[in-house]
């Protein structure tokens, strides 16, 4: 028998065309959060104390931030069809993201898919600022705040072959333990810079072809 298939993706940039975190900092963020987006990429400052950063300087209220997110972030067109393929042939796609709950559900309700599975940080409003919350920590790893290879470890533990779709820093921990990586952006140059091996796609019509070809659907 065939081994089942699991797809965990990203949701930043991935499922998303806008990343939801870059366009909170370039309306409400401190002017500055570039450069310590800069040094998350260089490896210089973990991600889990840049998100923290980050979001600890964001002016807007929940009403704003939902506003925003509902105005400005598309979904990759070929997400919706890729999704529904997979949920009518019982092949389960669980979203891994290195943002936050308010703005995976936000935009999938948005786009008329919700509930979909995901696991993210929690954005919490506290004293009229916003608080970041890892409920997912990581014995393995203290540099994610949510590290996304311990769930992708825990589905090949189950038997799952296990699909990751990615496209940014907090991706590199999961590309380095999937099954099969599909990459773009940083993500891919990453894995060239690190001799991991991924794909490299523009679209999820593409993941959907590779998949295909390689007798996957
Ligand atoms: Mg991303
Ligand atoms: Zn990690």
């Amino acid at each position: 028998m065939k081994q089942p298939l699991l797809i965990a993706c990203d949701f930043d940039g991935t499922v998303t065309k806008q990343d939801t975190l870059v366009e909170i900092l370039d309306r409400y963020g401190s002017a500055s959060w570039r450069s310590v987006q800069d040094q998350v990429v260089a490896g210089t400052l973990s991600i889990r104390e840049g998100l923290r950063q980050e979001m600890s300087s964001v002016r807007a209220d929940l009403h704003q931030l939902k506003n925003l997110l509902s105005e400005r972030v598309a979904l990759d067109a070929g997400f919706p069809p890729f999704f529904s393929r997979m949920r009518n042939s019982g092949i389960p796609v669980v979203l891994l993201s290195g943002g936050f709950d308010l703005c995976v559900e936000t935009v999938m309700q948005r786009h008329g898919l919700w509930p979909v599975p995901y696991l993210a940080n929690r954005l919490v409003r506290d004293n009229g600022s916003w608080r970041v919350e890892y409920p997912h920590p990581s014995a393995a790893c203290d540099n994610c705040g949510h590290c996304k290879a311990d769930a992708v470890k825990a589905w090949k533990e189950q038997g799952y072959f296990t699909v990751f779709v990615g496209n940014g820093v907090t991706d590199r921990c999961a590309a380095e333990v999937a099954g099969l990586t599909f990459a773009k952006d940083e993500l891919a140059a990453w894995c060239a810079t690190q001799k991991i091996p991924a794909v490299a796609y523009a679209t999820f019509h593409d993941i959907e072809a590779d998949l295909n070809r390689r007798g996957w659907l």
